[in-house]
């Protein structure tokens, strides 16, 4: 299969003619039950027809996924939501009021409309609205319902770059639409609204003080940062071993100073052992840093430019065939949840944690 690429501009609300054609185009593709690539404001998703079983089945394979990880259902009006779910509750309302269009994904029960081969045989359904303009238009050519996991092979850093889908999935998708870089670069939060009270399974851009201020009390999946419990995550698909690079990585976690001196150390002795090796640090400490690769997510102060980067530079390594890879670790807190939370799944849960030294 030959994977046709557009380019899209990002951040116009109003496409001129060419782009226009190529949206139309590809909401074509998508009715027809093909797949397109497409930029969102969290990262790319691999859209297909939600409403039919066909597509989705086509993206499980295009992905390597496994089917029993279901897949987010992306709407372009509120009111599309009455189709695909049974009943909307007073919270859905309010959140979508607060959140939507944007990075927030809801969890209702699913109506007959949707099939299992959707919700990975669930009977709820994952449903998000989400802000990019070109998402939007796309879903609306598509026919409404357009069924989006992100555009990467299972098991990789999900792509904030159409060349990052291209890497993964050039010949195995009808066509990707070029947006340039996204804006949030980490996946949407997933709050579940068929459990009292609504759970987040997965930390994202709209955090549980957000939700706190709209809906009150949350809960949050105690799987999203300790690895060490018995409790199989709600998610389907966070169970699995996500967003990891190729080479090993491994958090290091302490005061800031103490951790540059211990990464060095750490890279050193990989070195030594005849690996090539990375650091991924922060605009305040990278000087100070000796590996092959040192890369930068930005200043540890800007969480929003962290996350954006993240993905990237952990496909960076991969690209630089880096073999160990040793990271700076972030404040779990609000949007930093987020982040730790892709960071641990990446290294696979491996923390070194640098002891204070006795004063
Ligand atoms: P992705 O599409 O790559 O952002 O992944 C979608 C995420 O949404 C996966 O972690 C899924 O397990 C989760 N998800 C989708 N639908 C449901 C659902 N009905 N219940 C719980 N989690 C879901
Ligand atoms: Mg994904």
């Amino acid at each position: 299969m030959k994977t046709i690429i557009e380019k899209i501009r990002q951040d116009v609300e109003v496409f001129n003619g060419q782009e226009e054609e190529a949206l139309r185009r590809a909401g074509g593709i998508i009715r027809r039950g093909g797949l397109v690539a497409f930029p969102t404001e969290t990262v790319y998703g691999l859209g297909g027809d939600a409403l039919n079983r066909e597509s989705s089945r086509r993206i499980y394979e295009a992905k390597g996924r496994p089917s029993d990880n279901p897949l987010i259902v992306h709407i372009c009006r509120f009111e599309d939501i009455e189709t695909i779910v049974d009943r909307v509750p007073e919270e859905a309302v309010r959140i979508a009021d607060a959140f939507w269009p944007g990075p927030l994904t809801m969890i209702l029960h699913k109506s007959e409309r949707v099939p299992y081969e959707t919700t990975g045989g669930l009977d709820t359904v994952a449903v998000r609205l989400p802000a990019h303009p070109a998402a939007r238009r796309l879903i609306e050519y598509s026919g409404g319902y357009v069924a989006a996991p992100s555009a990467n092979l299972s098991g990789r850093p999900s792509p904030t770059e159409a060349r990052y889908v291209a890497e993964d999935m050039d010949g195995r998708i009808d066509m990707l639409l070029d947006g340039g870089q996204v804006g949030i670069g980490l996946e949407s939060t997933i709050v579940d609204l068929t459990v009292k009270p609504p759970q987040i399974l997965r930390p994202g851009y709209v955090t549980e003080e957000m939700l706190n201020r709209v809906i009150g009390e949350v809960d949050t999946d105690v799987t999203i940062l300790h690895k060490d419990s018995d409790q199989a995550p709600k998610a389907p698909g966070m169970k699995y071993r996500h967003y990891a690079p190729k080479g090993e990585l491994v958090i290091v976690e302490g005061e800031p100073d103490r951790v540059a001196a211990y990464i060095n150390r750490f890279a050193a002795e990989a070195a030594a052992q005849g690996k090539r090796t990375g650091i991924i640090g922060t605009s305040e400490s990278l000087a100070q840093y000796r590996a092959d690769v040192v890369k930068c997510l930005g200043e540890r102060s800007d969480e929003e430019s962290i996350a954006r980067n993240l993905y990237s530079v952990l496909r960076q390594m991969d690209e630089e065939q880096v073999e160990r890879i040793y990271s700076e670790s972030f404040a779990a807190q609000g949007f930093g949840q987020a982040i730790m939370n892709r960071l641990l799944k990446a290294a696979g849960h491996k923390v070194v944690k640098i002891e204070r030294e006795n004063p």
